[in-house]
This record gives C-alpha cells, sequence and structure tokens, in this order.
C-alpha cells in the first residue's frame, strides 16, 4: 500500500532505540525525510545512518534532552516545516504509589505530558494553515488499564489522553489528526530491563522470566519495534484521516477489557 507520504517530513522524539526507533524506520520505509532525536549522540548517530542507508531519505539525527525546553528547541529547529510529529520519550520508574512526592510527579508529568503538549503546541499552527498534518503520541496500555507499580505514568499519560481527546477534535477541520498508539509490552531495551528484574527479584533466569511473562499475553509473545513501527506509519498516511483522537493498544491482547 503506497501510504502517500513521499517527501514529508516528520520528526521522531526518543527514536535511537525501541519503539521510537520503529516509527522512524516505517515512516523512512515510506519516503518520509527523518528529525531523529534522541540523547546518547553516539547510539542516536549509529541509527541515523542506518535508516538512511536502508531507506534513501534524509535522517537529520538531534541529540538532545527532548523533556527539557532548550531540546525542544534544538529539534524543532532542525526541523523546519514539520508535517508528522511521533511523541515519545522514557517512562517514569516504578514504585509504589506512597512514595512519590511533588517533585516526582512534577519530572514525570514535564516528561510524558508537558513535553508532548509543548511539541504539538509548537508545531499545530503551521500544520493546520497548511491544512494537513499528523501527530502521533507515544503512551502505554496503562491508560486503559493502570498497572500498579507505574502510578507516575498512570497519572502523567492519562493527562496527556484528556489533552488529546480535546484538542483532536479541535484541529481535524484543518486536516491533522492527533492519535495514541498504547503498547503493550514490546521486546525492546525496556522489556530486557523489566525481565531482568523480575529474575532477580525470583531467582531465576532472564528466559525463564520471559517466558512467564509471554504466557500472560493472549498471543504468547512480545510485540516487535516492526509492528509498531507500521501501526504508526499507517496513523501518519493518507488514509488515516478520518482516524481522530483514537487510542489504540498494540498488545497481542494483553489488556483485559472489552471495549
Ligand atoms: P527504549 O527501548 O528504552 O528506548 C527509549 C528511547 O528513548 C531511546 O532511543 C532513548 O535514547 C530515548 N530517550 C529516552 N529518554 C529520552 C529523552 N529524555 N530525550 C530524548 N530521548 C530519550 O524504550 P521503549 O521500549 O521504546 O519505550 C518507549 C516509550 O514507550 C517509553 O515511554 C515507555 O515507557 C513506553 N512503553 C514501552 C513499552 C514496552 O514494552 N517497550 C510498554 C508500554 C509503554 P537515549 O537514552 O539515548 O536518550
Amino acid at each position: 500500500m503506497d501510504l502517500g507520504l513521499q517527501g514529508k517530513t516528520a520528526i521522531v522524539c526518543a527514536g535511537s532505540k525501541g519503539l521510537g526507533r520503529g516509527c522512524a524506520e516505517a515512516l523512512a520505509q515510506a519516503g518520509v525525510n527523518i528529525i531523529l532525536n534522541a540523547r546518547n549522540e553516539e547510539t542516536l548517530r549509529a541509527t541515523a545512518s542506518e535508516i538512511a542507508k536502508l531507506t534513501g531519505v534524509s535522517v537529520t539525527p538531534v541529540a538532545a534532552d527532548i523533556t527539557t525546553e532548550a531540546g525542544r528547541a534544538d529539534v524543532l529547529a532542525a526541523a523546519g516545516q514539520v508535517d508528522i510529529l511521533v511523541n515519545n520519550a522514557g517512562g517514569p520508574p516504578p514504585g509504589l504509589w506512597s512514595d512519590w512526592s511533588r517533585e516526582d510527579f512534577l519530572a514525570a508529568l514535564d516528561a510524558n505530558m508537558l513535553t508532548p503538549i509543548a511539541l504539538m503546541q509548537a508545531v499545530l499552527p503551521a500544520m493546520m494553515d497548511r491544512g494537513w498534518g499528523r501527530v502521533v503520541n507515544i503512551t502505554s496500555q496503562s491508560v486503559r488499564a493502570p498497572i500498579a507499580q507505574l502510578g507516575l505514568s498512570n497519572a502523567a499519560r492519562t493527562g496527556l489522553t484528556g489533552f488529546v481527546a480535546g484538542t483532536a477534535r479541535q484541529v481535524a477541520q484543518n486536516g491533522v489528526t492527533i492519535n495514541n498508539l498504547l503498547p503493550g509490552i514490546h521486546a525492546t531495551d525496556r522489556a530486557v530491563s523489566l525481565d531482568g528484574g523480575v529474575a532477580q527479584k525470583a531467582g531465576i533466569t532472564m528466559d525463564e522470566a520471559r517466558e512467564q511473562r509471554e504466557a500472560t499475553i493472549p498471543v504468547r509473545r512480545y510485540g516487535t519495534r516492526q509492528e509498531f513501527g507500521a501501526m504508526c506509519a499507517f496513523l501518519c498516511s493518507q488514509h488515516a484521516g478520518f482516524i481522530v483522537g483514537q487510542n489504540i493498544l498494540l498488545d497481542g491482547g494483553g489488556t483485559n477489557i472489552t471495549m
């Protein structure tokens, strides 16, 4: 399927690894030039040149912490005209509801709610003027079904979801869509670190920890960054102009809910 995205420009935040990388790869395969962001310059440059070599599009690395105002300014300056924005950042640390201070909440809100909102506020006006734009926010399955130890994530990402629900319906008449992708467990560095924690705590191997987790997912495996990226690219495509303000679970059926 031709996604109709040849020659567009996308900012992909937090995209040197994992789900962000999957989104950048799939958009690049559709002919989209990429502004690729992450903090570690060496990893970012390596990923950018691999994607450029495989797809032939231009991939511009911008090493910056996207959760800072200066980092966002660098990324926006490198991009110029932005047709597509993929919002992403690292997730907040786990813990217990009684542990977190005001500062912990502010850090989580900054990274996973206020950063994507600031980037949307920066790019939406020009997208609306041109009559076309796409925003995809990477959030989490925890928006639909809270994960007990991820209270900071539950809180911040649900706040973002509320903002998107209202805003998506205000900008849609200008040809701009905003949607959220909700990952369940995917085979990224984050999954490895989660499995590492379980293995250590339970005195089992990493393989055993992974098998136990896979058994809880109806498809009996983790998702891949390629599957995740393909859905992101479709949401950004010319075919997805009627999909507005949606929260799309990519979780292998792992979230046990009816709707
Ligand atoms: P990952 O494999 O650890 O990759 C994270 C990427 O984000 C890396 O490229 C990292 O590069 C970059 N990054 C992190 N913090 C950043 C910052 N402040 N500024 C710029 N770049 C930053 O993680 P992932 O699994 O793809 O997860 C992506 C998001 O989805 C996270 O918010 C995670 O909580 C959420 N999520 C993931 C899963 C899953 O199963 N994987 C499930 C639910 C939700 P640098 O470290 O070099 O900056």
